[in-house]
């Protein structure tokens, strides 16, 4: 990875590398927010927790689309969707839908660590990322 990335809500700053929960992840140090690409995120969730998803569940268990984002993907600058990980527990995320990237803003990893310990993606209705071009 050599080609700097930056981040989608302030876009001036650049990500840096950083190791989150075992799997790597891309972190802005301006606002805090972190950058998973495609699969980083659930393999961060199980190394955090090895009984809380299957591979997979975070592209297939977000919400509908709430809005288009300003921002864009720092991997290939398509632009970016906002979605709830889950209606019952509304966690804002913003991913990808070219690459499967996926971005938290600040202190919403802990929060969707939280609601998968407490069961909270049970009755998120499924969506499959990608499947439509
Ligand atoms: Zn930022
Ligand atoms: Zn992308």
């Amino acid at each position: 990875m050599t080609r700097a990335q930056h981040c989608p809500s302030c876009s001036q700053s650049l990500l840096d590398p950083i190791e989150a929960h075992g799997s790597s992840a891309e972190a802005c140090t301006h606002c805090g927010g972190l950058w998973f690409e495609a699969g980083r995120l659930a393999a961060a969730i199980r190394e955090h927790d090895p009984s809380a998803m299957p591979p997979g569940l975070v592209a297939s268990a977000v919400g509908a689309k709430l809005a288009a984002s300003d921002g864009h993907c720092p991997s290939c600058d398509h632009a970016l969707g906002v979605y709830d990980l889950s209606d019952s527990n509304p966690v804002r995320v913003e991913i990808c839908q070219a690459c499967s990237g996926v971005w938290l803003p600040h202190g919403n990893l802990d929060r969707v660590l939280a609601l998968l310990a407490a069961r909270g993606l049970g009755g998120a209705p499924r969506r499959s990322l990608g499947a439509s071009s």
